[in-house]
């Protein structure tokens, strides 16, 4: 199974602070994780194995989405700063739409992803 995780910048500590929390399952399930970039280098700096794509201004949100419509990412966690403006609206959006239309499990807050990885536990 194929996880994409996305943070904002106000939002990326408590993206690792969330797949600390669920560490174990991660690795029970052998879940793999992709994410955008610089999601992807906090995450592996706190010691997880997870694949980088581009930085989400630079099209990594739109990469995800791909992937996603492609059939190979089947979650996505993003945790998004509603207090923030960025550039790249519109390929976010075009990824919440994406999913929506492969309906595939997504996530905008921490709350959410928490269910959707308990989710996981059944
Ligand atoms: P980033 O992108 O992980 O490269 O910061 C996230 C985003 O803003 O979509």
């Amino acid at each position: 199974m194929e996880i994409a995780i996305i943070a904002h910048d106000g939002k990326k500590a408590e993206m690792v602070q969330f797949l600390n929390e669920w560490k174990e399952v991660l690795l029970q399930k052998q879940i793999s994780l992709i994410s955008t970039g610089t999601t992807g280098k906090k995450v592996k700096k706190a010691g997880f194995e997870v694949t980088r794509l581009l930085s989400g201004p630079l099209g990594g949100d739109a990469q995800i989405a791909a992937r996603v419509a492609e059939g190979k990412c089947n979650m996505v966690l993003f945790f998004r700063d509603p207090l923030e403006k960025h550039p790249h609206e519109p390929d976010v959006l075009m990824l919440l739409r994406i999913c929506d239309v492969h309906d595939v499990p997504l996530a905008t807050n921490p709350a959410t992803a928490e269910l959707l990885m308990r989710g996981l536990t059944l």
